[in-house]
C-alpha cells in the first residue's frame, strides 16, 4: 500500500487510535494534518515523529463541535499541505452512566462530539473532495453502536448514528468518486478504556474469541487499507476490528 502524495486529516489525532492512524499513514507516504482539541504538546509530538520519517505534517487545533473552527481546520489543511484526500473522523468521547442517572448534558455532549462533529467535519471536507472528484472518508464507530451496552445509551446512539450517516453519504458521494466506510473497533487499549476497572476489563476479555484486547495499530492498519487505492471498490461498508467479539 502506498499513500505517497495523499493528504490526510485525522480528528483527535494526538493520542490513541487517531495517533496510530497518523503514524501508519505517514509511514505509507501520506502528509498528515493532526487535529487536536486541547493537547497541543501531544499533537506536536505526533507531528515531530512524522517529520522524522521525512513526511510533512501539521498540528491543527479545532473543536469538532464548533463549525467555524472545523471550517478553518479544513482550509488550513488544504493551504498548508496542498490538498485534502482522506478524512478520518476519529474524535470521540464517552460519558457513561445508566439512563436514569444520565442528564441532558451527558447526552448532548456525547451526541454533539461523536455524531454532530462527524457531520460538521465531513461537510466541510467533502465540499473540497467533490470539486476534486476524489476522496476517502473513514469514520470510527464502535461495537457499542451495533451490539449496545448498558450504561452507554448516549455513546451507542452516537456510534449507531455514525453508521447510518456514513451509509447515506456513501450513496450520495459514490458518483463523485468519494468512498465512505466505517470501522467498528471492539475493545482497544487506549486512554478511553483505561478508566475501566480490572473486573470490567476481565469481563470484556471473556467475550473476545482472540483472547486479547486490540491495539491502536490493529485499527490503524485497517484504516490505512481503506485510505489506499487497494480498497477503491469498497464503499458504504462496516468493518469490525474486535478480535471476533461480534460476528
Ligand atoms: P482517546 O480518548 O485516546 O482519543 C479520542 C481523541 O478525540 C482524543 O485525542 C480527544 O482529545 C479527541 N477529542 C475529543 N473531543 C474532541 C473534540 N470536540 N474535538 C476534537 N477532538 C476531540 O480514545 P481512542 O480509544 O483513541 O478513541 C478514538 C475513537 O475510537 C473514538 O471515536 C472512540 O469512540 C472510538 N472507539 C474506541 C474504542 C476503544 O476501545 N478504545 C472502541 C471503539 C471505538
Amino acid at each position: 500500500m502506498d499513500l505517497t502524495g495523499r493528504v490526510v486529516l485525522i480528528t483527535g489525532a494526538s493520542r490513541g487510535i487517531g495517533r496510530a492512524c497518523a503514524l501508519k499513514m505517514a509511514e505509507l507516504g501520506a502528509c498528515i494534518a493532526v487535529n487536536y482539541s486541547t493537547n497541543k504538546e501531544k499533537a506536536e509530538e505526533v507531528v515531530a515523529e512524522i517529520k522524522k520519517m521525512g513526511k510533512e505534517a501539521c498540528a491543527i487545533q479545532a473543536d469538532v463541535t464548533v463549525q467555524n473552527e472545523v471550517e478553518e481546520m479544513v482550509k488550513y489543511t488544504i493551504k498548508y499541505l496542498g490538498s485534502l484526500d482522506i478524512l478520518v473522523n476519529n474524535a470521540g468521547i464517552t460519558r457513561d452512566t445508566f439512563l436514569l442517572r444520565m442528564n441532558e448534558k451527558d447526552w448532548n455532549i456525547v451526541l454533539n462530539t461523536n455524531l454532530n462533529g462527524v457531520f460538521l467535519v465531513t461537510k466541510a471536507a467533502s465540499k473540497y473532495m467533490i470539486k476534486q472528484r476524489y476522496g476517502k472518508i473513514i469514520n470510527i464507530s464502535s461495537v457499542v453502536g451495533i451490539a449496545a451496552n448498558a450504561g452507554q445509551a448516549n455513546y451507542a446512539a452516537s456510534k449507531a448514528g455514525v453508521i447510518g450517516f456514513s451509509k447515506s453519504i456513501a450513496k450520495e458521494f459514490a458518483p463523485r468518486n468519494i468512498m465512505v466506510n466505517v470501522v467498528v473497533p471492539g475493545f482497544i487499549d487506549t486512554d478511553m478504556t483505561n478508566n475501566l476497572t480490572e473486573q470490567q476489563k476481565a469481563e470484556i476479555l471473556k467475550q473476545i474469541p482472540l483472547k486479547r484486547y486490540g491495539k491502536p495499530e490493529d485499527v490503524a492498519n485497517v484504516v490505512a487499507f481503506l485510505a489506499s487505492k487497494e480498497s477503491n471498490y469498497i464503499t458504504g461498508q462496516i468493518i469490525h476490528i474486535d478480535g471476533g467479539m461480534n460476528m
